[in-house]
């Protein structure tokens, strides 16, 4: 049978809790011993995507932000959803640098750290709905061929 395991985190969208979010998906990531970069690279995605999820889903209010992953062999997919506003038009919110909140300083490249971050990216959101971000990562690509002649 293959190597499976799962997790799931439900916490207030205070920005307080992005580095919790963070830490939390980096430790269960560690069972697939993963390189500093793998782990860079998870935090990054995972901490963008909670960024939008606190200042663009619930503009600031506090609601739940639900975060899941799973590991199925060294496949690792971490899903980021919240119930707030919803994105109209999701092809262009993933445009790099769209953004709805330039005031703010936003540089509209979350969608693009992921993307470039993570193996895959797919945004479901629906307006009034929330948002379901799904991003994948496949740990240790490269790096089977090593222990194979190492054996
Ligand atoms: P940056 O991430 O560089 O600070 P940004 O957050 O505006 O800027 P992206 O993360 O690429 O840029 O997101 C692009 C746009 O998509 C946002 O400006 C926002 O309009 C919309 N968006 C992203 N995530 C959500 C979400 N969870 N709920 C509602 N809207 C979102
Ligand atoms: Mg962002």
């Amino acid at each position: 049978m293959k190597h499976t395991n799962e997790m799931e985190i439900i916490f207030d969208s205070r920005s307080e809790n992005e580095g919790f979010a963070r830490v939390a998906v980096a430790a269960f990531l560690t069972q697939l011993n993963p390189t500093v970069e793998e782990v860079a690279d998870v935090k990054t995605a995972v901490s963008e995507a909670v960024t939008n999820a606190v200042i663009h889903g619930y503009e600031k209010e506090v609601h739940k932000v639900r975060i899941r992953c799973s590991i199925r062999e060294n496949l690792f997919t971490v899903e980021v959803c919240d119930t707030g506003k919803g994105i109209p038009n999701v092809q262009e919110a993933m445009q790099p640098m769209y953004t709805t909140k330039p005031e703010q300083d936003r540089s509209g490249m979350g969608f693009a750290f992921m993307e470039a971050f993570m193996d895959s990216l797919e945004v479901d959101s629906e307006p009034g709905r929330g948002t379901r971000v799904t991003m994948t990562k496949t740990i240790g690509k490269g790096r089977e061929i090593w222990t194979t002649q190492s054996l």
